[in-house]
């Protein structure tokens, strides 16, 4: 990088350039005469020494890199003529500039810190061009983390749901079992857990195949999401065992749900592939409501302990 002349001695006029565009003060150009033009190879990385500057492309083209922490969606700004770049190390002081190369044969001007505040101060044209071409690296900076915010929440559902139902899975409930519970015992209010399993379903998917075996979990989780109230939770917690977590609700109330959900359950048609309708499956359901003063795994235990006894008393029905 070798200064070559001054932009007072250059062919460009101060309105080329997209900081200084509507500046029609004679005295700005005046400043402007002084300033040092460069001259960088295609390829050479500039430097800027440790000061913040301003550099406009007189001709050619730069590459300013990505911030180092934009990750891969950062991407790379190029500088055409009468373009700037450095604008903001200047207004914040900051002596460290993104990496900039010369993708051609280029030249520029380039106006030191306490030129650009000296020109600041001459050119409300300067000051406003600088505010509005600010704005929009904002607006451009806001949407790209907006972006990166729902890519990121789009992972994290993904990572607490289940592929084949789209019930909660196993990792949700590990995460939410034990706020709910927390919760519950704070405001004072109910808490009910309606576990579920299906029924001899190795017989059913030995008989009628794995795919039916998907379709018959896939039904039974469409069961449990109809039959539930917003503010419930359906949660496939294993193979073909799911759980129904109701808050603010006791347990009678939540028998009455588990009753109404092995009947839909015992009504529901699952098809083969062949979309023929096959036997029904049936669930065995166990109920409990969180005691005081206890914790989530009891909760589990206890309508564990309930779903074994409505096993044993022959299936497809509710114990608590
Ligand atoms: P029980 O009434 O005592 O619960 O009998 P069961 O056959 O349902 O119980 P067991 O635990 O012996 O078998 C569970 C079966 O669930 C075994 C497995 O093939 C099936 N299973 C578990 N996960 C899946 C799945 O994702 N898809 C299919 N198709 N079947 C599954
Ligand atoms: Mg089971
Ligand atoms: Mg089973």
């Amino acid at each position: 990088m070798e200064q070559i002349s001054t932009f007072g001695a250059s062919r460009t006029t101060v309105r080329d350039l997209q900081l200084f565009r509507d500046e029609a003060d004679p005295a700005v150009a005046t400043i402007l005469a002084d300033c040092a033009v460069v001259r960088v190879a295609r390829g050479e990385r500039i430097s800027n020494h440790g000061q913040a500057r301003v550099y406009i492309v007189l001709s050619g083209l730069l590459e300013i890199a990505p911030e180092a922490d934009a990750g891969d969606e950062g991407s790379t700004r190029r500088v055409l003529p009468g373009e700037s770049a450095g604008e903001q190390a200047v207004l914040d002081d900051a002596a460290e500039q993104a990496a900039m190369t010369a993708l051609e044969d280029s030249e520029l001007l380039v106006i030191e810190a306490a030129m650009v505040w000296t020109l600041i101060e001459r050119s409300n044209v300067l000051a406003r061009n600088l505010l509005r071409l600010l704005s929009f690296r904002i607006r451009a900076a806001n949407a790209l983390l907006r972006r990166r915010q729902k890519v990121g929440e789009f992972y994290r559902q993904l990572s607490l749901n289940d592929g084949l139902t789209g019930l909660y899975n196993r990792a949700w409930l590990n995460e939410m079992l034990p706020k709910l519970v927390a919760r519950a015992a704070h405001d004072g209010r109910p808490l009910s857990l309606v576990m579920i399993d299906l029924d001899h379903f190795k017989r059913f998917n030995d008989t009628h195949g794995h795919i039916a075996g998907d379709g018959a979990l896939a039904a039974a989780a469409g069961v449990l999401r109809n039959a539930l109230r917003p503010s419930d939770f359906a949660v496939r917690y294993g193979g073909e065992e799911m759980m129904a977590l109701l808050p603010d609700t006791p347990q009678d109330l939540a028998v009455m749900v588990a009753e109404r959900l092995c009947k839909r359950l015992r009504g529901a048609v699952v098809f083969s592939d062949m979309r023929l309708a096959l036997p029904h499956v049936t669930g065995s359901f166990g109920v409990a409501c969180l005691a005081p003063g206890s914790d989530g795994d009891a909760l589990m235990a206890a309508a564990d302990a309930a779903l074994y006894r409505a096993k044993e008393q022959g299936r497809n029905r509710v114990c608590c």
